[in-house]
């Protein structure tokens, strides 16, 4: 799989690099069972195959929240693409509707206040006007989210300087946006706009997740025709099965055809 670049035109940039998902890791997503971070968690550390910053690797969990994102978003635009097919129901009239979100647009308009903050050596952040220094919170972070009160979780990022709870919660969500946001959607039968809840892990879960009775049924299919392991066919990538049992089944459609 392609891999990603973060931080591309900084000092600090990080390089990620994927392989492909093998039936192993959808199967295993299945059985997981876990909040969705923890099952996203889980899945990206077996997926990736080295996270590094000038010749300094780096894990999973030093990766900001933010960056965290844009490997959830790297991973789902090489499996389905760079737009997110979003169902709702309108708050207003309850008809169902449906929009699409381009992804790499949306990054575009999160990340475009990104430039209003500039960084020292330590790849710290800074604000306009220079008056607070502040880090953004890391995957690892996360886990002392649980025990202590999150204006008091939030305070520890801030480096220098005084400010409200608020201001420094919107300084980091600008320098470090999640692909998770509260999006308007405007419903198509009433026109009314509706706030809905975006979040990039729980759709790329949710869409692997309803790809599990293909991905059996691909395995039923290979194993049927070649005599194959399920650890064998569960260890070839994802695209290499699907062409498999693509094959397997045009072979069969000929043979239907001329029988
Ligand atoms: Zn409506």
């Amino acid at each position: 799989m392609i891999g990603l670049t973060l931080h591309k035109h900084s000092e600090k940039a990080i390089e990620v690099s994927f392989k492909e998902l093998t039936g192993k890791e959808e199967l295993g997503l299945a059985k997981f069972g876990g909040t969705e971070m923890d099952e996203m968690y889980w899945l990206l550390e077996q997926i990736i195959t080295d996270i590094s910053s000038n010749d300094e690797r780096l894990k999973l969990d030093e990766l900001t929240l933010s960056d965290f994102d844009l490997c959830v978003s790297h991973l789902y635009e090489q499996l389905y693409g760079s737009r997110v097919n979003c169902e709702v129901n309108c708050q207003f009239c309850s008809d169902g509707f449906e929009f699409d979100i381009e992804l790499s647009d949306f990054k575009k308009t999160i990340f475009l206040d990104q430039k209003n903050y500039s960084r020292n050596k330590n790849g710290d952040y800074i604000s306009n006007k220079g008056e607070e220094v502040f880090t953004l919170p890391k995957v690892s972070d996360l886990k002392n989210l649980k025990e202590c009160p999150a204006e008091s979780w939030l305070k520890q990022f801030l480096q220098q300087g005084e400010c409200h709870y608020e201001q420094l919660q919107e300084h980091i969500e600008t320098a470090g946006p999640l692909m998770s946001q509260d999006i308007s959607a405007d419903c198509p039968n009433c026109g009314e706009s509706n706030l809905v809840r975006f979040d990039l892990t729980r759709y790329c879960l949710q869409s692997l997740k309803e790809e599990q009775k293909f991905l059996l049924k691909e395995v039923h299919i290979i194993a049927n025709k070649y005599g194959w392991g399920l650890d064998q066919i569960l260890s070839l990538t994802r695209s290499v099965r699907r062409q498999f049992a693509g094959f397997i089944i045009a072979d069969n459609k000929v043979l239907r055809a001329y029988s």
